[in-house]
């Protein structure tokens, strides 16, 4: 994915939103700049094989006179020909992806690097970075900007319907960014992001540090939306996925956040299914590259009822944030094992049985209000944990519950 310890951003915002206004403010702070446009054109530039490719495949009607790359002709061949699209992000966007991996393996850890990506959303990059910050005004807004440098509305507007919309960019967004008023305010923002979030990331991830995390138990509501606990726990269970490679055999959202209707702490839980323990210690340096370092220990979350399972098949690694924006636990098991399949079932019995969910969220609350610490509280959930486990196989067996298949 980044180089090691090397912080990677991607940025995004529909045209005319303020991309590169905020990628400089955020140069000026220290960060590195690449750009995915820049870099795209390089890798079509006169004598590179990313050039001949794209003329092997699309012939001599995209060869300009003299000899390189008529780029108007082949945005004429790829325009509303999704076949060829992809075969020209074929071409373009490994090439792109290594010459910005390149970039970064010259920079030390602990850098910072922005990638300014306009089509991030549309070509599925966000879980390719440790954050995304997506850049946002209102359209009329953008059409204004965009008039003023020379755009006219009409084409604003033509490019505008092609590009993702904010909803969609919405849901990607680890941070949004409002350009939609004076740049000073968008500096403060920037200034706030950088200080309370970028630069203690980079640090930690640079330290293989895990973000610290405020005690306190009070539950909040989903955020629902785009940026819903289920969207957010998607794109960074993906970004999971891409780290771990073939080691990853299943990423699933569980805990309470994965449970509609339930309140919960801010602190989103993901399992992680991989094929032994052994597996698990492999994965653990690119987990914490991708953002998750481990939480120091073998971890054990044998419920007292399950205690005719082997101890050892409890056993788990614990993964948090280096981010100290998002609160995660990446538990990772081992697929099909017993822990696996309980934090599976008690998610599935809990979304399905409003009864039990509305006992859980009382026990959560009167627990809150009485522990002090994430410890303490963890603890005096267990005996109802030790009650609640026959009733969830129970359900199981009434309803032919099994995981979800990988
Ligand atoms: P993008 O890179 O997303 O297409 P730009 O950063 O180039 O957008 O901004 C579009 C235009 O709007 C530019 O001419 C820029 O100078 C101007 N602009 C950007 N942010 C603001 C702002 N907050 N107030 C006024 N003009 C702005």
């Amino acid at each position: 994915m980044t180089a090691h310890g090397v912080l990677s951003v991607g940025l995004t915002g529909g045209i005319g939103a303020g991309k590169s206004t905020v990628t400089r403010m955020l140069e000026a702070r220290g960060a590195v700049v690449i750009d995915a446009d820049l870099l795209a054109r390089e890798v079509l530039a006169p004598g590179t094989p990313g050039l001949d490719e794209v003329f092997a495949t699309f012939g001599e009607a995209v060869r300009a006179g003299d000899g390189s790359l008529d780029r108007a002709a082949l945005a004429r061949v790829v325009f509303g020909d999704e076949d060829a699209r992809q075969r020209l992000n074929a071409i373009v966007h490994p090439r792109v992806r290594s010459a910005a991996a390149e970039r970064e393996a010259t920079l030390g850890p602990g850098a910072v690097v922005v990638h300014d990506i306009p089509l991030l959303v549309e070509n599925d990059l966000a879980a390719d970075h440790h954050l995304v910050i997506v850049v946002g005004a209102p359209q009329r807004v953008r059409l204004e900007r965009l008039g003023a440098r020379g755009m006219p509305a009409e084409d604003a507007r033509a490019r505008m319907a092609a590009q993702a919309d904010d909803t969609e960019r919405r849901r990607v967004a680890d941070v949004w960014i409002d350009n939609g008023g004076a740049q000073d305010e968008t500096e403060r923002q920037v200034a706030e992001l950088w200080v309370h979030r970028i630069d203690t990331y980079a640090h930690n991830l640079q330290m293989a540090a895990l973000a610290e995390r405020p005690v306190g138990a009070t539950p909040v509501p989903d955020p629902g939306g785009p940026r819903s606990w289920a969207a957010q726990a998607a794109v960074l269970g993906e970004r999971i996925r891409r780290a771990g490679g073939p080691h990853i055999l299943t990423v699933e959202h569980i805990g309470s956040t994965a449970v509609p209707a339930l309140e919960a702490k801010d602190v989103l839980d993901l399992q992680v299914g991989v094929a032994d323990l052994a597996t698990a210690h492999a994965l653990a340096g690119r987990l914490t590259d991708a953002g998750f370092p481990p939480v120091p220990g073998e971890w054990s979350d044998r419920p007292e009822a399950g205690a005719d399972d082997e101890a050892s098949a409890w056993t788990k690694l614990l993964h948090a944030n280096a981010d100290p924006g998002r609160h995660v636990n990446a538990h990772v098991r081992v697929a099909d094992g017993p822990g696996w399949r309980y934090a599976l079932l008690f998610r599935d019995w809990l979304r399905a049985v409003p009864s039990e969910r509305e006992e859980y969220a009382r026990l959560k609350r009167s627990l809150a209000a009485r522990t002090a610490t994430t410890g303490a509280y963890a603890e005096a959930k267990e005996p109802w944990f030790d009650r609640a486990w026959p009733r969830m196989q129970a359900w199981a067996q009434a309803t032919g519950w099994h995981p979800p298949t990988r």
